[in-house]
């Protein structure tokens, strides 16, 4: 079923104004849903994203909230719904990293990527749930990471946000499946993005059997596959993006 106001399927894609956000939203516009690209401070990033969108044959508007603010988050959610009628596919994709070893870690750097990667996830996703639980009808993907799966070195912080996330997903995802709601996840592992600019890339390809760093768009197919009727039985799974790390 398409959206009353306009046509179309409605995409939510948090953190999207570069990287593997904007790359989710170029694949879901290509699959014919129009786009809401939500970002924190990089509006000329988001511009861009909304640019390629459309050159994708689709269209949306960007919208500007900390998925961090519960708030902000909440007000953010009603007023797209109010336009839009629905969101048919949430993308919980935005994320931060504050590495350093747990015995150093600050406080506020293991806060600050909790209140990202997994309260974002309640803020943004229940809200929208709200919505598809009334509808009957919708789709929820959130990248988590294969740290979340495996734990990382200097990422306790990273690597609990995403374990979380995974965890609030397969819960939720049986909350919601007799509903016809389906909600899954995405592991992506090193991936050619801002994010890994300081990483030890190099180093990192040894263990990678692929030998190699993906691209954003490895992981976006797979979100559209997820968002798409061909993933119809498909829920509460963790499809790790990752060349063969395990
Ligand atoms: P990125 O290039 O650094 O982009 C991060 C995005 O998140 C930006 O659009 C940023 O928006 C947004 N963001 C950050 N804080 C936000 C907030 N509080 N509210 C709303 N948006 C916020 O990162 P990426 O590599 O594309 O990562 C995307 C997702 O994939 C993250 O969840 C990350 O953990 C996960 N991931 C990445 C890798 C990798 O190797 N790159 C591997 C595994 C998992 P602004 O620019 O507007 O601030």
């Amino acid at each position: 079923m398409v959206n009353e106001a306009h046509g179309k399927k409605v995409a939510l894609v948090t953190g999207a104004s570069k990287g593997i956000g904007q790359a989710i939203c170029v694949e879901l516009a290509k699959a014919g849903y129009r786009i809401v690209v939500n970002y924190k401070s990089d509006e000329m990033g988001a511009a861009k994203t909304l640019e390629m969108v459309r050159e994708a044959g689709s269209n949306g508007n960007m919208v500007k909230f900390d998925v961090s603010n519960f708030n902000e988050t909440e007000a953010a959610v009603d007023a797209i719904l109010k336009q839009n009628g629905s969101i048919d596919a949430l993308v919980n994709n935005a994320g931060i990293t504050a590495d350093g070893l747990f015995i150093m870690m600050p406080r506020r750097d293991w806060d600050a990527v909790i209140d990202i990667s997994l309260s974002g996830f309640y803020n943004v996703t229940k809200p929208v749930l709200e919505k598809m639980i009334r509808l009957k009808r919708g789709t929820v993907v959130s990248i988590a990471s294969v740290a979340g799966l495996l734990g990382n070195r200097g990422q306790a912080n990273y690597s609990a946000a995403k374990a979380g996330l995974i965890g609030a997903s397969r819960s939720v995802a049986a909350e919601v499946a007799r509903l016809g709601i389906r909600v899954n996840v995405v592991a992506p592992g090193l991936i050619e993005t801002d994010m890994i600019k300081d990483a030890p890339v190099e180093n990192i390809k040894t263990i990678i059997p692929m030998a190699r760093i993906g691209k954003p768009q490895e992981v976006a197919r797979v979100v559209r596959f997820l968002c798409s009727r061909d993933a119809s039985y498909v829920t509460g799974q963790v499809i790790s993006v990752n060349g063969g790390m395990f």
